[in-house]
């Protein structure tokens, strides 16, 4: 959709075809049968540090859509809530106020996780895991696991003994160390695919685009050339020199051959080796790719007869747990009216790497988020249930390990006239909606540079603040 809107925006007709019935891949919504609800396949966020994702939402004119939470609530192991919120001076201490104020970290806890904060910030190490490095910095188990894994387990969807050090890093210098901005979390007010399938699908309808919902690509078509190609590229994949070959067409599942001029192949890094020819320039790309692996991401959808907090959206430093949503309907609904009145009230956990569900049956999981939602919400344990369903995306996104950055192939494919794009391609980023923007954007600034248009598409990240940069430099 990005790569999509950029062209348009940039006068280029395109054809955009999806093979879902509706758009928005890992970011969209379903019907619930029961409530007859919109639900997100999981509640979505975006920072302040997502510029590109937000430039995206200008483009397509949902950018009134995402609402800064100016205010977040952490509740810690004991059930006590903090409010955490910046004060008025600069990155990085924007932050420090709400941080001192945290009750279930100590004062010599604290003190440990800012000297490694600012070890962080111009760490250049590389090669292991972020445990390996909070080992190293002798950070006490307690803080990480009341710091560090509530950061980085919501923000990468992995555990600390497998993300990258690199990966980490980034999180805290763009999120919490650069910019006043950067940790804002924003929330969308409509479910996903309202914003998808209104807003954005008469931006690019309304801009020469022909949108096509469950219209899969059954294969890429490849002209003689590339056909012939049997040397595998031995270089570096995403390094590789065009091989002279083109993207002749696209058949689609319905048999129709689709004739094709510039192309953006923006599937899941494991399903592209469905729709390639083997053999071609590509393979190589399709091979690396195939080492990343996914992690899982799974929501817990609840619904009573009665609010269980007047919270929208809260946060949880231990168990299983890891954040709450109200969801988009009642919040509406709590708003506009004084005293909460019999009816339904929806509420959406969500449970990064949930690897740890694998083998559970859905009432046990549900049984397990209520017992340690009553202890945060006690009117929980007033309220009757009335349904819940455990959502659970397999390959939500690829995990941040040592060594995933060099299996992403940048968006200039070997192939000269595709493009990938991707959350999973070479953004420097993390499985975000940033990243997938990121890389359709700069897909699109490829394209327009091929048609003889070069533009400049993609917009630049927050800049660092001037007391950032006075102790740390320019946190590159
Ligand atoms: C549960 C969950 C929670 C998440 N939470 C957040 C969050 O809070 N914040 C955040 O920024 N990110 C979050 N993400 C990550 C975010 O959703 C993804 O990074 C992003 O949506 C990836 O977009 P994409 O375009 O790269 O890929 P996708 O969204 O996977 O899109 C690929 C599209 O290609 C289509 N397709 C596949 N094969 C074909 C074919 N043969 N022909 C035509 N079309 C095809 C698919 O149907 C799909 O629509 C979350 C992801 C999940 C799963």
């Amino acid at each position: 959709m990005a790569a999509a809107a950029a062209l348009v925006h940039h006068g280029i007709p395109i054809r955009l075809l999806e093979s879902r019935p509706r758009l928005g891949g890992r970011a969209s919504s379903f019907r619930d049968q029961t409530t007859g609800e919109s639900i997100d396949n999981c509640q979505h966020v975006a920072m302040g540090c997502c510029t590109n994702f937000f430039r995206f939402c200008e483009m397509v004119g949902i950018r009134d859509q995402f609402v800064p939470a100016e205010v977040l609530h952490f509740f810690g192991p004991e059930g006590r809530m903090d409010r955490f919120a910046a004060g008025p001076l600069p990155a990085p201490l924007h932050l420090a106020g709400a941080f001192w104020g945290l009750r279930y970290l100590n004062l010599a806890e604290k003190l440990a996780i800012a000297r490694a904060l600012s070890k962080l910030a111009t760490t250049t190490q590389r090669g292991i895991t972020f445990a390996q490095w909070l080992a190293e910095q002798r950070q006490p188990q307690r803080v990480v696991d009341r710091f560090w894994n509530v950061v980085l387990v919501s923000a990468l969807s992995e555990s600390l003994d497998r993300i990258d050090l690199q990966q980490a890093r980034k999180v805290f210098v763009d999120g919490f160390l650069r910019n006043r901005q950067g940790w804002v979390v924003e929330i969308p007010q409509q479910p996903l695919d309202d914003l998808w399938a209104g807003p954005v699908r008469r931006m690019l309808e309304g801009g020469n685009a022909l949108v096509e919902v469950g219209q899969g690509v059954a294969r890429v078509e490849l002209n003689q050339v590339e056909l012939n190609h049997v040397e595998p590229n031995r270089v570096e994949p995403s390094r590789a020199v065009p091989s002279g070959g083109r993207v002749t067409g696209l058949t689609l599942r319905d048999a129709r051959m689709i004739p094709t001029g510039e192309v953006i192949l923006a599937l899941p890094w494991h399903r592209l080796g469905e729709i390639f020819p083997p053999g071609s320039a590509l393979q190589p790309v399709i091979d690396q790719a195939s080492k990343l692996e996914a992690a899982p991401i799974s929501s817990v959808h609840l619904w009573y007869d009665r609010p269980i907090t007047p919270l929208p959206h809260a946060t949880f430093v231990s168990g299983l747990c890891q954040w709450l949503f109200q969801k988009p309907v009642e919040r509406e609904h709590a708003a506009s009216t004084d005293k909460a009145s019999p009816g339904r009230y929806g509420y959406q956990v969500v449970i990064s790497a949930s690897r740890v569900l694998a083998g559970q049956s859905q009432a046990e999981t549900i049984a397990q988020v209520e017992e340690e939602l009553k202890v945060y919400f006690p009117p929980l344990r007033e309220a009757t249930r009335l349904h819940a369903r455990v959502v659970t995306e397999h390959k939500a996104v690829f995990s941040p390990l040592v060594g995933s950055e060099a299996l992403r192939p940048r968006q200039q494919s070997p192939i000269a006239n595709l493009q990938l794009a991707g959350d999973w391609t070479e953004t420097g980023w993390p499985a975000t909606m940033e990243g997938a923007v990121r890389s359709g954007f700069l897909a699109a600034e490829n394209v327009l540079e091929r048609l003889e248009q070069p533009t400049r598409v993609l917009v630049d990240d927050l800049p660092t603040s001037n007391l950032a940069r006075l102790l740390w430099g320019r946190l590159g």
